[in-house]
């Protein structure tokens, strides 16, 4: 297996990751894991095709949270740390007031104008209240992560759903969105379009196709300005989070790629295989986690200046 390591193409990377310690493999063995989500002393995170949520914790390795999952995808905590997830199987996002409780759920969103969402994928939740998600047909594509169907709203839009369930489509000019996250000052918002996959995985990639981030200016919930922040390759961008110093963090074919503000890349974790999501986390909130094919990461030497300690 390739090395994990540090790639620095700018002196701002190598001062904010110890570059002597390399990325640590904490857990393996998996088929396909991705939303990473710290909550109090312990990492949540979901095996997408075994239908699993895990569990990682100092000393105790991983362990099984849930064992039907309904493919659920991306995770994040709400303003009272409470878990949101995706879940390609029903089609939804819910909220979990226990996530080790499969029926301590509330749905948040599945349904459009009408029409079931496709299968919701990444979700983010600014300081209102507001929880923001893509919803591209990956889940929808073939039963390896949700059960296949046709898609019944024919895009692949970014919802807001309000606080008082008010579901709006704010972007539906995208091929494929996917990981999303708002600046520290929630006035841009990022989001991916993976769009250049084609097919369930690797290496199906038409690069003709679009393999970027793009950023928006944010009022409400009408965003604006819209612009292409960065193309990203090898791969596409799948999960992304910004941290307090506002600096892009997105996963890649090859690792995680830190971005600027200006979308220039500072640094590289490479990892050994395709990469696809991230969380900052851990007991002092500035560790990294990396989920990563069958694989889970730990870059311990986040530097926890408050700058860049992870908002959310
Ligand atoms: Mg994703």
């Amino acid at each position: 297996m390739e090395e994990a390591t540090y790639e620095s193409f700018d002196p701002v990377f190598a001062d904010l990751l110890d570059i002597d310690h390399p990325p640590e493999l904490i857990g393996e063995g998996m088929t396909w894991t991705e939303g990473p989500v710290w909550m109090k002393d312990r990492l949540y995170f979901n095996d997408i095709p075994a239908k699993r949520m895990m569990i990682w914790r100092e000393g105790h390795g991983v362990t099984t949270a849930l064992s039907n999952s309904e493919f659920a995808n991306g995770n994040t905590r709400d303003m009272q740390m409470r878990m949101i997830s995706c879940e390609h199987g029903g089609r939804r996002v819910i909220r979990r007031h226990d996530p080790e409780d499969p029926e301590a759920i509330e749905v948040i969103a599945d349904s459009y104008q009408g029409k079931r969402l496709n299968s919701p994928n990444d979700v983010v939740v600014r300081s209102d209240g507001s929880i923001w998600f893509t919803d591209p047909p990956y889940g929808i594509n073939s039963d390896i992560e949700g059960y296949a169907a046709e898609s019944e709203i024919g895009g692949c839009y970014v919802f807001c759903a309000a606080p008082n369930g008010t579901l709006t489509a704010v972007l539906t000019d995208f091929d494929k969105p996917n990981g999303l996250a708002f600046s520290p000052d929630e006035t841009q918002l990022y989001v991916a379009d993976s769009g250049a996959i084609r097919g369930a995985s690797f290496p199906g990639i038409d690069y003709n196709l679009p393999h970027h981030i793009r950023v928006f200016d944010v009022n409400g919930t009408v965003l604006s300005n819209g612009r292409v922040f960065a193309e990203i390759m090898p791969g596409v961008p799948d999960g992304l989070r910004v941290d307090h110093g506002g600096l892009v963090w997105t996963s890649a074919l090859d690792g995680i790629h830190c971005l600027d503000q200006e979308g220039h890349c500072l640094g590289k974790i490479r990892l050994p295989a395709q990469t696809s999501n991230l969380c900052f986390g851990g007991p002092s909130g500035t560790d990294m986690f990396i989920t990563s094919s069958g694989m889970v990461w730990r870059v311990r030497s986040y530097r926890t200046d408050a700058a860049h300690a992870f908002p959310r």
